[in-house]
């Protein structure tokens, strides 16, 4: 027992670590820009699965993503067929806080609730239409269609709420989708991964062709229902002899909450395994995986820099950049990037693309670079 409380202890520090780095690595994408800071979807294997028509046919990624986020996709993908969704239940950082806020939920409301059947059901198979669309849509337009919608890039963008909308302001459904995703777990726990997370239809999918279960063994089993209590996605152990629903995000909590010995248990291809030994291999796995591919040059989670004596076209300036980065990037002089782009004179050379917007009515970078393109057929040229 004590060591079930240890390893519920281990998962819940490491979910609370990983959701500590994403939200430092969030506000530091805004405050340094994405060329020093990686994007959530640089670290979201869901967005290699989005590129992943672009590689395929164009080789190149979609972006944002880079080599780091297909290494990730790659990993969790492995560890889904091995663990079923054990990235979901051990690993996920928007997971984490979607627990957080069910557990203070439940210490403020005293209460456990559950959905009721009737809008619990259809709702589950929300997150597969989620998984098509987005997918599809990716493909379709080559660029990550779902961001501005996405309640966890909203949620590192929090740091620069009035920017990010005053940049698209679809993204207000973002942050509309997150406050319903706190609220909701908040009274049911884990809401975004039971009905609209994409990535958890995924691996969900995926899962079903695992060899690992959780079991029941109904002799044993003294019908408590703790595990019940403990199971964050509702899934009716007590009742169940094999847990093999794509609903289950495999945090084993009922197996470390079930007080008698034997009545629950983890197999993989039908040899118990321990749950602490389980979140030790996951865990070994995927930081394991992310060192190995690190140290072999494989993990790139923010653009190539660029090369001395290298340059680029004006149509692949980032927003981040500076307009003196800019002017160096492209090997133009400062006066030529000023005029091409038509940022007016008093704008400081300091000023990052993204914020002149905010300085001169109805500047939009996307525009400026798209006009000045055209007469910018040799500015690659050294
Ligand atoms: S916690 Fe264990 S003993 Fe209690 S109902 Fe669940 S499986 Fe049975
Ligand atoms: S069934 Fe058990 S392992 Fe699966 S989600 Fe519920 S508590 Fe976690």
């Amino acid at each position: 027992m004590q060591k079930n409380k240890f390893t519920r202890g281990l998962r819940i520090t490491i979910l609370l670590g990983l959701l500590t780095y994403i939200t430092y690595e969030g506000y530091l994408h805004q405050v340094l820009g994405g060329g020093k800071a990686p994007s959530t979807h640089a670290l979201c294997p869901f967005g290699a699965l989005e590129s992943l028509y672009t590689l395929l046919f164009t080789g190149s990624f979609i972006q944002k993503i880079y080599s780091g986020t297909v290494v990730l996709l790659i990993l969790t993908v492995i560890i889904a067929i091995l663990f079923r969704r054990s990235f979901c239940g051990l690993l996920c950082p928007f997971g984490a806080l979607q627990e957080l806020f069910g557990k203070i939920g439940r210490r403020i409301l005293k209460k456990q609730f559950i959905m009721p059947a009737f809008i619990d059901k259809p709702l589950r198979y929300l997150k597969y239409l989620i998984l098509l669309l987005t997918v599809g849509m990716a493909w379709y337009y080559g660029t990550l269609w779902m961001a501005p919608y996405d309640p966890y890039s909203a949620y590192t963008h929090l740091s620069a709420f009035t920017d990010t909308i005053e940049e698209d302001p679809l993204a207000i459904i973002g942050f509309l989708v997150l406050v319903v995703t706190l609220a909701g777990s908040f009274i049911y726990d884990r809401f975004f991964c039971k009905y609209l997370c994409p990535v958890g239809a995924l691996y969900g999918i995926i899962g079903r062709l695992s060899p690992t279960k959780i079991e029941r063994n109904a002799d044993l089993c003294v019908n408590c229902k703790k595990c019940n209590k403990a199971c964050p996605v509702n899934i009716d152990v007590e009742k169940s002899l094999k847990i093999t629903s794509a609903e289950c995000i495999n945090c084993n909590e009922c197996v470390l909450v079930c007080p008698k010995k034997g009545a629950l248990e983890i197999k993989t291809a039908g040899k118990k395994i321990q749950p602490f030994a389980l979140l030790l291999i996951v865990i070994g796995l995927f930081f394991g995986t992310i060192f190995i591919a690190q140290a072999t040059g494989n993990y790139e989670i923010l653009p190539s820099k660029i090369e001395e004596g290298q340059t680029i076209t004006i149509s692949e300036i980032k927003g981040y950049y500076t307009i003196e980065e800019a002017a160096v990037a492209t090997g133009m002089s400062l006066q030529e990037i000023y005029e091409k782009l038509g940022i007016p004179k008093n704008i400081s050379k300091n000023t990052q693309m993204k914020a002149i917007s905010k300085e001169v009515d109805g500047f939009i970078l996307d525009e400026a670079k798209s006009k000045a393109s055209g007469d910018n057929t040799n500015v690659d040229e050294p």
